[in-house]
């Protein structure tokens, strides 16, 4: 009898994309499966990955190695569309459940999206804005929730230096809300009224994008 894979996924194209997904599905136990056609990259990760080496952009070898079982698919290939389109092609005839596809041009998304897939992410995209907010002010990390809402880690502006939330008052002041504090050498506190903050200290705060790229520009 085949492994129960219905909680699987196959990862497609061992690529930069593909492998950290493999890798770190791996890494959390999950059930990985890597399709990669390239010689070089199957000998890269054989040993390390539960690994196949096949042509996916073929529906027959898809079907070979198990496809058909896996709940899950991720397509990471994206220095070629036409790979990239035919295997999405493939997952969504073999009814693949849950197709995830990288594509590298709003374009190509579309394309991915209209022949079916379910998912299509923008890595270079995503983590070029991403770095916008990084390089552009006093965040140290930020996080996209949903299209309004932001979370960042920051360092404290001059006027929490020193005072608690309760003083500070940042949350009616300039509406953002601050969720932690880390000091170095300590553990992370969630924020309540008393909790003080050092100018050496992270603050974790969240809120409207525009509020906080403000809040994070304040010296
Ligand atoms: P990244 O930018 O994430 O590195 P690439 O598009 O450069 O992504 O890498 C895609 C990977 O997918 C490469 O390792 C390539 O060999 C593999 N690949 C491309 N086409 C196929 C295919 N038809 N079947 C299996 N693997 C493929």
């Amino acid at each position: 009898k085949e492994p129960e894979r219905d909680a699987g996924v196959l990862v497609i194209g061992l690529g930069r994309f593909g492998s950290a997904i493999a890798v770190t599905l791996d890494r959390l136990g999950q059930d990985v499966l890597a399709v990669e056609h390239d010689e070089t990259k199957v000998a890269q990760y054989s040993g390390r990955l539960p690994l196949v080496q096949a042509d996916a952009t073929n529906p027959e070898a898809l079907e070979q190695l198990g496809a058909r079982d896996f709940g899950m698919a991720v397509v990471g290939i994206g220095s070629s569309l036409e790979a990239s389109v035919l295997v999405t092609a493939n997952l969504v005839d073999l009814g693949t459940p849950q197709i995830w596809a990288k594509a590298v041009t709003a374009e190509h998304g579309r394309i991915l999206q209209r022949i079916g897939a379910h998912h299509v992410v923008y890595p270079e995209s995503d983590a070029g804005a991403r770095v916008a907010h990084l390089v552009s002010g006093k965040m140290l990390d930020y996080i996209q929730v949903e299209d309004d809402f932001v979370i960042v880690k920051m360092r404290p502006p001059m006027e929490m230096q020193g005072f608690t939330l309760a003083q500070s008052d940042v949350r009616r002041r300039y509406g953002v809300t601050v969720i932690g504090v880390k000091s170095s050498g300590r553990e992370f506190v969630y924020a309540t009224p008393e909790t003080r903050v050092a100018a050496s200290d992270f603050i974790v705060v969240s809120g409207h994008e525009d509020v906080l790229e403000r809040f994070s520009s304040r010296p």
